[in-house]
């Protein structure tokens, strides 16, 4: 297989999935994206009838989007894994630094993808599995797998694996780099038990009716495994430490298409700056990446100052933005599609 990464020194994987029309969509609305080669993603025109005299009058309202990746609904989180996460975690266990994370409108799958089911687990799980499978082969080294588990809501931190959690600081430190003060880190031993510390997380998280969405998450979900190495039986050996950051970014759709006022108002302003600075973040790497060295905006919110030791330098980040194929989504899925391209492009 070859490497999803475009050259040596690309450090930005964009990779797009589409999930299917479930039972009750299927009843009203029509499948509108076809995905081509593992790499492009059509999407045809919601509207049958027009998209049937466009092409009797020879016009054509579909569009094409390319991306490192394509996955289509058949394609399983395993499938997922192996093509993205699944190339950056070897590096984690040798003391590098990755961040994945999963982008779009809510529905669109990002749950399902990064945290899954029992049945089929998501990137989070897959890649503890791996991170084990790894260590176990590692005979002469000793490790230390540790993880946190936290939310940004209206740019303050909370601790996802405490009953009540407080508001969390962020603080920079010189040695250490990006620290939450009092998080909460686990040391686990095996991949086992992280699906239900996840779902435990998960019923903590922020959620809030909106006109969007009876159930859409407002706020973005960081797991954060670190892991930690050193040579055994040499006390002089340096410990080396490797980081991988799983992100389930905040429902995309705009603020603006939310209809409410106040909090909940607040709330779509907030989750717009962490996903816009995301972007700038994004697009400021992409150029250095082409030109040297460039100015990247991290300060500009939480998720990205959180982000930061992640997304710069040696690291390598991949981003899954997950469209849904319903023709009554066309909106929120070019709006991800574009979004997903200008993070390709630079
Ligand atoms: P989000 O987290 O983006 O709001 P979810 O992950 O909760 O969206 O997905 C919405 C619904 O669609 C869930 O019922 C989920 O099981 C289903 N779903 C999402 N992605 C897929 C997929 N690739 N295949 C099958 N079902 C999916
Ligand atoms: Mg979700």
């Amino acid at each position: 297989f070859r490497p999803p990464f475009q050259s040596e020194t690309a450090t930005l994987l964009v990779a797009v999935r589409c999930r299917p029309l479930n039972a009750k969509e299927k009843l009203r609305f029509r499948d509108i994206l076809r995905v081509v080669d593992d790499k492009i993603v059509v999407v045809l025109d919601p509207d049958i009838a027009k998209e049937y005299l466009d092409k009797v009058q020879g016009r054509s309202k579909e569009k094409q989007y390319a991306f490192d990746l394509a996955f289509d609904y058949t394609n399983s989180n395993e499938v997922v894994y192996q093509r993205t996460v699944g190339t950056l975690v070897p590096n984690v266990v040798k003391g590098f630094t990755s961040t994945i994370f999963a982008y779009g409108a809510t529905g669109s799958g990002k749950t399902h993808t990064m945290v899954g089911t029992q049945d089929d687990p998501g990137l989070m799980v897959l890649s503890l599995r791996d991170i084990f499978n790894r260590i176990q082969m590692e005979t002469e080294i000793d490790f230390e797998v540790t993880c946190s588990y936290l939310e940004v809501y209206n740019e303050v931190i909370y601790d996802l694996l405490e009953r009540s959690s407080g508001h969390l600081e962020l603080r920079e430190d010189p040695e250490q780099g990006i620290t939450i003060a009092g998080l909460k880190k686990i040391q686990v031993n095996s991949a086992d038990r992280i699906l239900e510390l996840l779902e435990e997380g998960n019923s903590r998280r922020k959620t809030e009716s909106t006109d969007a969405n009876a159930t859409s998450s407002r706020s973005h979900a960081v797991l954060e495994i670190v892991v930690k190495r050193k040579e055994k039986n040499n006390y002089n050996a340096p410990v080396l430490k490797g980081k991988l950051s799983l992100v389930d970014l905040a429902g995309s759709e705009r603020a603006s298409e939310t209809n409410n006022a106040g909090q909940k108002l607040r709330d779509g302003a907030n989750i717009n700056r962490s996903l816009l600075a995301l972007a700038n973040c994004i697009n400021a790497l992409g150029k250095q990446g082409k030109k040297g060295l460039s100015y990247v905006p991290y300060r500009n919110s939480k998720l990205t100052r959180l982000l930061k030791d992640g997304l710069s330098g040696n690291s390598r980040t991949a981003m899954i933005a997950t469209v849904s194929s319903s023709s009554d989504q066309y909106q929120h899925t070019t709006n991800t599609l574009k979004y997903a391209d200008r993070a390709k492009e630079i």
